[in-house]
């Protein structure tokens, strides 16, 4: 069995062996303040819930909520410690957090999955808050939920705490752009890559897994900015076309007929599109292929096979340690989810921001300040790495873990 909680320290530890921290500091990088389990009972149903809170040196804890039948305490506690690399590198007042609950909301109700929400906030209630820790949404979590959350969160705080949740929707608190924020930030570090390596953008060609809110985003922005999206996929099934994809049709389509590989058999434009499976799609021979669905995609068993010249990984933790020694040989960049996927909590904390100021941006100032956000964490991660002569994602590393140990000193 895999296990993300090792990948995650793991990785942390090469961070900081290049830092030459002492075993103290790294014991105090890798503790965790609080893991918390609880079981939810909601209308005769049991669901194990969790919510690990790593570290909040840098402020309240910070980091989505997951709904999905494989969530437990090892995935959330290591998406939580990635959180806290990620708030930090971006250099947003938060610490890091993740919970989760095992269920499968595919099969669930819109009832069951209301009572399932407001279970969780009842279950950690005291551990939650604007000040404590701020969750938000995450893998099969949408707005909806947040908002049903922040409504139970507010019935037993006797209070309005609209800060307590981001990712709510735009009418109940929520920020403009946050829905699209977790693609666009991808798409914007696409785009500085493409600067820098000087290539351009219609010879560019990209295969996007997974086709939620996150590959759907990065996917459609860059198609619209004159890429070629060859390939892209979801939990069914991939699909390929060199002559290139239109997302946003293919979406449409997909939620009539139920998944990517249906619509081939039933559309006519569709039909030229080739079938591929999932692991196929991995392996295509694209310039950015952009993991955007779960952790553990990219790894020893396949690693050899990916022809792709850069991986953006807008999924959390999609290459393996093992996986990224191999790419690291071959020469392909990983451009680590604690920058390519921040885009997500950097619109979160504005929207965190605006409902503590009591304000609303524009969508145009959201754009613009998460770019902003984006390109500073490129650049200095790009510098990190020269200067350290290492990869990026340890020089994410290296740059998060120093913040956060400057500020528990
Ligand atoms: N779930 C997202 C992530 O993994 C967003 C977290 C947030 O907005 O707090 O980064």
């Amino acid at each position: 069995m895999t296990n993300p909680f090792e990948f995650a320290k793991e990785q942390l530890i090469k961070a900081t062996s290049c830092l030459k921290l002492g075993q103290g500091d790294v014991e105090k990088l890798l503790s965790y303040k609080n893991v918390l389990e609880a079981e939810l009972e909601v209308d005769g149903d049991n669901f194990t819930a969790y919510r690990a809170q790593h570290n909040n040196a840098l402020g309240p804890f910070k980091g989505g909520i997951r709904f999905h039948p494989d969530v437990s305490l090892n995935e959330v506690k290591a998406l939580s410690m990635w959180m806290t690399w990620k708030t930090a590198l971006l250099n947003l007042p938060f610490g890091g957090g993740k919970g989760g609950v095992s269920c499968n909301p595919k099969e669930l109700t819109q009832e069951k999955l209301e009572g399932i929400s407001r279970a969780y906030v009842r279950a950690f209630y005291k551990n939650l808050g604007p000040d404590a820790d701020v969750p938000a949404p995450d893998v099969n979590t949408n707005p909806r939920i947040m908002m049903w959350m922040r409504d139970e969160y507010e019935r037993l705080a006797g209070k309005p705490c609209p800060a307590a949740f981001t990712g709510k929707p735009v009418d109940a608190g929520g920020s403009l752009g946050r829905d699209e924020a977790t693609g666009r930030g991808g798409f914007i570090i696409a785009r500085e890559l493409t600067r820098k390596l000087k290539m351009k953008p219609e010879e560019t060609t990209v295969a996007v897994q997974g086709i939620g809110n996150v590959g759907y985003g990065v996917a459609n922005l860059l198609h619209f900015n004159g890429y070629k999206v060859v390939g892209l996929s979801d939990s069914k099934g991939g699909i390929y076309d060199p002559e290139g994809l239109h997302p946003e049709r293919l979406l449409k389509l997909k939620f009539e007929h139920g998944s990517l590989q249906k619509v081939c058999s039933v559309d006519k434009e569709a039909e030229k599109h080739q079938l591929v499976s999932n692991e196929e799609l991995l392996e295509l021979g694209v310039d950015f292929l952009i993991p955007a669905a779960l952790e553990n995609q990219i790894t020893k068993q396949n690693a050899e096979k990916i022809c792709a010249k850069v991986i953006i990984e807008l999924a959390n933790g999609p290459t393996t340690p093992d996986a990224e020694k191999i790419l690291a040989d071959r020469e392909v960049m990983v451009v680590p989810d604690i920058l390519a996927n921040a885009g997500g909590v950097t619109v979160s904390y504005f929207e965190w921001l605006q409902n503590r100021k009591g304000e609303r941006w524009k969508l145009d100032k959201v754009n613009t300040e998460l770019e902003t956000y984006m390109k500073k964490a490129l650049s200095e991660v790009m510098a990190a790495a020269g200067e350290y002569s290492t990869d990026l994602r340890t020089a994410g590393l290296i740059i998060a873990s120093k913040r956060v140990l400057s500020a528990m000193k």
